[in-house]
């Protein structure tokens, strides 16, 4: 499909978060008139604009976005496809929520039309909101995965995704045999894991929904295919800590269930990790395995608060999900500007850059991706958003008085939504324009 010499510039500032301050915390780098310059899929060169003016081959094509900003992609490390439809349902806490609507919503997904329809509303509601890779949860059914690949293929996206395992707790039309469901996985691994730039991940609902038998089964299937994720959830909320010690008596801690079962591993990602003692940070920290922050969906299920400074302070990988649909809004933007206001909360307020740094580079350690996306360096995976600070009458009253870059991306990341998304580049190619 792709040319043998697909060039392109774009021209902007350019803003990413790199861990260049001290002890590795996040600070902004900025290019005032850069440049990404694109060939085949890959960031070729950064730098100022008039360099790379000079630099590339002539006839190359030229996106001047002027003072607009030039962000690398938003990744969206946690999201459930076929919650789309059920985003905004009154819910009062995890559990019930998961009973009156996330279960119905999966049982629509039995028919395929409806995984395949879905699948391509949400991925390109992602791409509206900036996002150019995503972790996501499918249903059950092996054909929500790949429908959603599928779709995420023809959009060039980055997708890590899986098929839902669940083998007890939950309605009987979406349960499975823990060997039907391993087997599943398996097939769709290697239907799909490696697949340009698709991969899998197995995706266990969480510890009261799988037997033991299902989570070694996932550990052996991990250690057969070490390079696909695992990807669950975690001390999301209090009565989810009681239902795990009534299910798994014999284990002295939700976090202590998964490592028991060989999963808490590199390439383990898990949502949420609000209630977690300074030690399972660490335990987390020192397996590899990562954590997904969804500020707007523990808000709305009022499960608690992310502790970013402990978490980070144990040296986990965290990066930042929406967890559409208990999560509010597909906006990495909104979401930031909801994970801001949870580390206000705890008297931890978080930095712009450390913001920017949880919606692209965390996320692509928390991945271990942060090789390929992340960040605009040369030999990335060129993924960028433009965002117009000046998208609506309040955001451009509000720039016209900001006084530096760093104050212009805060109150786009707290003012901001799909509408402040200009322009979304996906595996070099332009996915998205707003018009
Ligand atoms: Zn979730």
């Amino acid at each position: 499909m792709t040319s043998q010499c697909d060039t392109r510039l774009l021209l902007g500032t350019l803003v990413q978060a790199v861990p260049d301050g001290p002890g590795g915390k996040p600070v902004l780098a900025v290019t005032d008139r850069g440049g990404v310059l694109i060939r085949d899929g890959l960031i070729e060169a950064v730098g100022s604009a008039a360099t790379l003016r000079a630099h590339a081959p002539e006839g190359t094509p030229l996106h001047d976005y002027g003072s607009r900003l030039i962000l690398p992609g938003f990744i969206d490390a946690h999201v459930h496809l076929p919650q789309t439809d059920i985003i905004g349902s009154h819910g009062e806490g995890l559990l019930t929520w998961l009973e009156r609507y996330a279960f119905p919503a999966e049982c629509a997904f039995r028919d395929p039309a409806v995984a395949q329809e879905v699948s391509g509303f949400f991925l390109d509601e992602l791409l509206r909101n900036g996002t150019t890779t995503a972790v996501v949860l499918g249903s059950v059914h092996p054909h929500s995965a790949d429908a959603v690949f599928r779709e995420a293929a023809r959009r060039g996206l980055r997708l890590v995704a899986g098929k839902l395992l669940m083998d007890r707790n939950c309605p009987d039309v979406l349960l499975e045999e823990a060997e039907t469901g391993l087997e599943r996985t398996r097939e769709l691994i290697q239907r799909w894991h490696g697949v340009g730039r698709l991969q899998y991940a197995i995706t266990p609902r969480f510890a009261p929904t799988s037997t033991k038998a299902q989570l070694t089964g996932i550990a052996a299937l991990a250690d057969a295919f070490p390079d696909v994720y695992v990807h669950s959830h975690l001390a999301e909320s209090r009565t989810e800590l009681d239902w795990v010690r009534q299910v798994y008596p014999s284990q002295t801690s939700y976090l202590d269930v998964y490592q028991h079962h060989g999963l808490l591993r590199p390439r383990s990602l898990f949502a949420h990790c609000v209630h977690l003692q300074q030690g399972e940070r660490e335990t987390m920290a020192a397996s590899g395995a990562a954590a997904v922050f969804c500020p707007t969906s523990n808000l709305f299920l009022g499960s608690g608060l992310f502790d970013h400074a402990a978490s980070r302070t144990a040296g986990m990988r965290i990066g930042l999900g929406t967890d559409v649909g208990a999560g509010t809004s597909f906006s990495m933007l909104r979401t930031a500007s909801e994970a801001y206001k949870v580390s206000a909360l705890l008297g931890q307020a978080l930095s712009p850059a450390e913001l920017l740094y949880l919606m692209t580079r965390g996320g692509a350690e928390a991945l271990d991706l942060d090789d390929r996306i992340g960040t605009l360096a040369a030999g990335m995976e060129a993924d960028c958003v433009v965002l117009d600070p000046e998208a609506t009458p309040l955001s451009a009253r509000r720039a016209a008085r900001c006084d530096s870059v760093e104050e212009l991306l805060f109150t786009t990341l707290i003012l901001g939504d799909d509408r402040h998304v200009a322009a979304v580049y996906a595996g070099g190619r332009c996915q998205h324009e707003r018009a």
